[in-house]
Parts: C-alpha cells; sequence; structure tokens
C-alpha cells in the first residue's frame, strides 16, 4: 500500500464519529470491584431487591414501552441458584442486576404481555440501561457456553469472580471472557461513490460494507487495508475511525472506519465476497425503493454507516432479514 503522505483533498465534512450506537449505550456501574466477593452472586440471589434478566436460548423477556420494550426483570427465585449467574452491575440507586442463564428454550411460551425476543429483533428498541444489560449478559453467555474446559490442560473450568472469569479445577489458571476486534469500513472512491458488497452466505440483493476480524500483530487501521485489499483488490487510503459497538454473535466488538479507494477498480477475491458494486446516494435509493437491494438491519453498525455516507435514514421500512 502506499506510504506517500496523505493529502486533504477529497475529504468531505468534519470530523466527527458515531454517537448512539444501539448496542453501546449501556449505562450500569459494572462495579467490577464486588466481583472478586465470592459471596456476592449467592446473597444477591437471596435478595428481592435483586433484578434479574433470565437469558434463555439468546432470548429475554420484554414488555411494551413507550420507548418500544422494556427487559421484563424480576426478583430472584430458588430456581436461580443452580444456573450460572452473572453479575452485571448497579445503578445509581444502587440496585444489582443479575443475570441468570439457561433452562428450558422450548418453554418460551409468552405469558400475558411478556415476549421472548433476541437482542437483534428488540436491541435498537429497549432504553440505554436494557439494551445495555442484553448486551453484556449476552457476550459472557457466549463466552461460557464456549469455554467449558481448560485451553491449558483440558479439564473442567468453572466459573469464578461473579461470572467474570472462569477458572480451572485441576490447575488452578484462569481465564477470561473474550472480545473479537473486527473492523468494518465505509470505502469511497473519489467521486464519493459508496463499496458494498455481498458475502456469500448471504441472500441475493443484500448489500453491506466490508468488514473483517484484526489479526494477531496487527493495528486497526492496517487490518482496514489489508481487508479490503484481500476482498475486492482495492488499495485506501486516508483510514479514518468513526466509532465502534459490541456486537456479541459471539463476541465481536466492531470497530468502524471510512477508508477512501486510490483507484475503484475491483477484483474480488471470489471466496468472502460474491459480489461487489460503487454506489452512488441516488443509486443506494433507487435499489433499496425498488426492493432490489436491502441493507444491514438498524441495530448494525454497518446500517449507521451507510447512512452516515448517505446524508439521513434511507428507508426505515425496508430492512434486510
Ligand atoms: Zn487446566
Amino acid at each position: 500500500m502506499s506510504s506517500a503522505p496523505h493529502t486533504l483533498e477529497g475529504v468531505s465534512g468534519s470530523f466527527e464519529t458515531l454517537r448512539d450506537l444501539s448496542l453501546a449505550r449501556g449505562t450500569l456501574d459494572r462495579a467490577g470491584l464486588r466481583r472478586r466477593d465470592p459471596d456476592l452472586v449467592p446473597l444477591l440471589l437471596k435478595d428481592p431487591a435483586t433484578r434479574i434478566l433470565e437469558l434463555v436460548g439468546g432470548r429475554v423477556q420484554v414488555i411494551e414501552s413507550d420507548r418500544g420494550y422494556a427487559l421484563l426483570l424480576r426478583s430472584p427465585g430458588e430456581q436461580d441458584t443452580n444456573r450460572l449467574s452473572l453479575f452485571l452491575g448497579q445503578d445509581g440507586h444502587g440496585t444489582a442486576f443479575v443475570g441468570v442463564v439457561g433452562g428450558d428454550a422450548d418453554s418460551q411460551e409468552s405469558s400475558g404481555t411478556a415476549l421472548w425476543r433476541t437482542l437483534r429483533e428488540v436491541g435498537v428498541l429497549l432504553s440505554d440501561r436494557d439494551a445495555g444489560m442484553f448486551v453484556t449478559v449476552q457476550g459472557l453467555a457466549n463466552w461460557h457456553v464456549s469455554h467449558t474446559h481448560c485451553p491449558m490442560c483440558g479439564a473442567v473450568t468453572e466459573p469464578d469472580q461473579a461470572g467474570w472469569i472462569r477458572r480451572c479445577a485441576q490447575d488452578g489458571s484462569e481465564h477470561y471472557p473474550r472480545t473479537d476486534p473486527a473492523v468494518i469500513m465505509a470505502v469511497t472512491d473519489t467521486a464519493d461513490r459508496l463499496l458494498l458488497a455481498r458475502s456469500p452466505h448471504w441472500p441475493q440483493g443484500r448489500l453491506s460494507v466490508l468488514a473483517g476480524f484484526v489479526e494477531p500483530g496487527e493495528s486497526l487501521e492496517a487490518a482496514v487495508a489489508r481487508e479490503v485489499l484481500e476482498e475486492v483488490g482495492v488499495v485506501v487510503e486516508q483510514v479514518r475511525y468513526l466509532g465502534n459497538q459490541p456486537w456479541p454473535f459471539p463476541s465481536s466488538l466492531m470497530v468502524g472506519f471510512t477508508a477512501r479507494a486510490l483507484d475503484p477498480t475491483l477484483h474480488l477475491d471470489g471466496v468472502e465476497i460474491a459480489e461487489a458494486v460503487w454506489v452512488s446516494r441516488e443509486e443506494l435509493r433507487e435499489m433499496v425503493l425498488a426492493g432490489r437491494s436491502g441493507i444491514s438491519p438498524n441495530v448494525s453498525i454497518a446500517r449507521r454507516m451507510i447512512e452516515h455516507w448517505y446524508g439521513g435514514p434511507i428507508d426505515e421500512g425496508v430492512t434486510s432479514p
């Protein structure tokens, strides 16, 4: 890639980052120091003032609220004591919140006005506090499910520190929840067209911006340049940070960037990308409104990045599945 000094030509607008991303709005005090108290969760599960968030098969219960939905929280019960319990933090009034994981996904009948919903379904429609709690419990639960054994010796590991580590029963080694940084980039050409692409796993017509995981030994900006070059054969410069949000499916942190292509000629890798296209704002609008193309859902940073480039909402009613 070019190591020439970047010029400011072609940079449009002033520098600003994306605010209020749907899954980056948490408000709870994580109160990390309290996790060291081995009695914390047992005591909280005996306290009726504790608020319990139950996660079963990737779904929580929600009820309708003025914003859209609110988490259905309840007092601890007998059924919680033998389940994976995760201390999520406390609010400004000192109320503690605990996530409990597991249970029978087949028993998810809606009772009364409560509905079982996934984070993808309701992430945009929850309050700041509730969205943050759902993201945290989902990400932490995903890690527990896939890290039941010690990577050093193969023995079974047990949750410790209020659900924030797992400890090997054999050698005592501690294992921490993982978060995998991934870059996602809105690449534009000199005509300010946006690069959109389709993964081979996606249905025909679904398009989004490029993304990929950061590799060991690599900076975020270098990952942006490498991924764009690998996937569509385009060299980029002016890589600039735009915003980030957790994406616990299962454990990503999506870090958004803008970048400028030196030459728009595309050379697809044919593996990670099935098709790619440069679109003007007018072209994207026509594609979406004509139903020929669906863009990423509102809960994703991709959608926000596309709309940031577009200059506003494209069409709230038109979203790919
Ligand atoms: Zn071990």
